[in-house]
């Protein structure tokens, strides 16, 4: 008998849980025998009175140990490099990413997840190429890495079941925002899915579950210690998401977007990012570069090509049809228009990212500091009927903010956290 209840009242009454009691919670969980309305009161207790790194530790131990685990650098015989973001909006930079990365010849096998809250997920937008599979069995997805370098799939039944069912629970019982059940979602699927080392995109800001710095920064800190626990190497880059990261927020969109800056056209707060995140991967694989041999390795793929040759083979191998000319598009494009000259003070990611999840596509066409005249196009909205895109328009609208002057510049790398 599982002492649920109990261990709830503990949590909820501020003090420290054993990692046994986690470890017996967390498996009684995964078996169901813990239904899902006391793990929601658990996650509560665990939001108001948080969780010190040791239960942090034990909870993401036990969720790893709720499944199978991968050991793809053994298997493949190579140092294994990974990457996870802890979520945002038009946050499409993996699609990018590990394109690049499998170019310069490193492998990238990726579990991704679906969106939480006003963040889209990665598997959606991959699921909007027509005919992508983001489901491969354990064994399909290590012969990918192996034989295409390349592989983004969805979580499998079999690895951290714990994670897949408590991610869907805490989406709905406003219990995402807490930085130890974050850092033990993405680092249990980390080390369970045999990453030697992970490079984690920390957002911080309007559109992030952690809106500010020193809250993303302890974020940072608790996934660092977890993969010391673990032997992992672990760095974070700390960056902005109080607007919408490039320009594209929607499924289809950011994967035309993420293209684009393959072939070299990318918005540049993206392309930044991708650049940042790519070298640093390539810095921590087995290639022996520094960070500007990584970067110049990261340009030259784009630069000749081959970074679009590797989405291409990655897609096909998935199931998927790599030319950007069948992905989706709304039947009907609208444009939101300024209603006063200026510059982009602030352009609300959270908002924007509400509008593309329930009402369609948003295109940002003018980012924070960029000016814009009465009348001309700040967004473009693709909605699926006219309804939709005039409420689209409303809301996107009122995610702008106009001002006389341009707001001081803010990097899209705000810090970097490594061990
Ligand atoms: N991404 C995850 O995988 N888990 C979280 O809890 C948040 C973002």
């Amino acid at each position: 008998m599982i002492r649920a209840a109990e261990l709830i009242q503990r949590k909820r009454d501020g003090r420290e849980l054993a990692a046994d009691d986690i470890a017996e919670l967390v498996a009684g969980y995964a078996a169901g025998e813990v239904p899902d309305y006391q793990m929601a009161a658990f996650c509560m207790a665990v939001y108001f009175r948080g969780l010190t790194s040791r239960e942090t530790f034990a909870l993401t131990d036990a969720m790893i140990r709720s499944g199978e685990t991968i050991e793809l650098g053994r298997e493949l015989g190579r140092r294994v490099v990974d990457k996870h973001s802890t979520g945002g909006v038009g946050d499409k930079t993996s699609i990018a990413v590990g394109p690049i990365v499998a170019a310069c010849g490193v492998p990238f096998g990726k579990m991704s997840g679906r969106g939480l809250g006003h963040t889209g997920g990665t598997l959606d937008k991959l699921e909007s190429i027509p005919g992508y599979r983001v489901e491969l069995a354990r064994d399909e997805f290590v012969a990918q890495v192996r034989e295409v370098g390349l592989a983004i799939v969805g979580q499998t039944a079999d690895l951290v079941p714990a994670d897949k069912r408590l991610y869907a629970l805490r989406d709905v019982t406003a219990t995402v925002d807490n930085v130890s059940l974050i850092a033990a979602s993405i680092m249990s699927k980390k080390i369970a899915a045999g990453a030697d080392a992970v490079v984690l995109d920390v957002k911080v800001g309007d559109g992030a579950f952690m809106k500010s710095l020193a809250d993303a920064q302890a974020l940072a800190e608790a996934m660092i210690e977890l993969g010391r626990r673990a032997g992992r190497e672990v760095v974070c880059l700390l960056t902005d998401m109080d607007q919408p990261l490039g320009r594209a927020v929607g499924n289809a969109l950011e994967v035309r977007e993420a293209l684009e800056t393959l072939h070299g056209d990318g918005p540049p707060d993206f392309v930044e990012l991708v650049f940042v995140a790519a070298a640093r991967l390539l810095v921590l694989s087995d290639l022996g570069v520094d960070d500007a041999e990584a970067r110049d390795r990261a340009a030259a793929v784009v630069r000749d090509g081959s970074a679009v040759e590797a989405y291409e083979r990655w897609i096909r191998a998935q199931g998927g049809e790599p030319d950007e000319g069948v992905l989706p598009r709304a039947p009907v494009v609208r444009e939101v228009l300024a209603e006063r000259t200026g510059h982009v003070e602030s352009l609300g990611a959270t908002a924007v990212g509400v509008a593309a999840l329930h009402l369609g596509a948003v295109r940002c066409l003018r980012k924070r500091g960029e000016a814009v005249a009465e009348g001309e196009p700040l967004a473009e909205v693709h909605a699926r009927d006219e309804d939709a895109a005039a409420r689209a328009i409303a809301d996107v609208r009122a995610a702008y903010v106009l001002a006389d002057e341009p707001p001081t510049a803010r990097r899209i790398v705000l810090d970097v956290v490594t061990s």
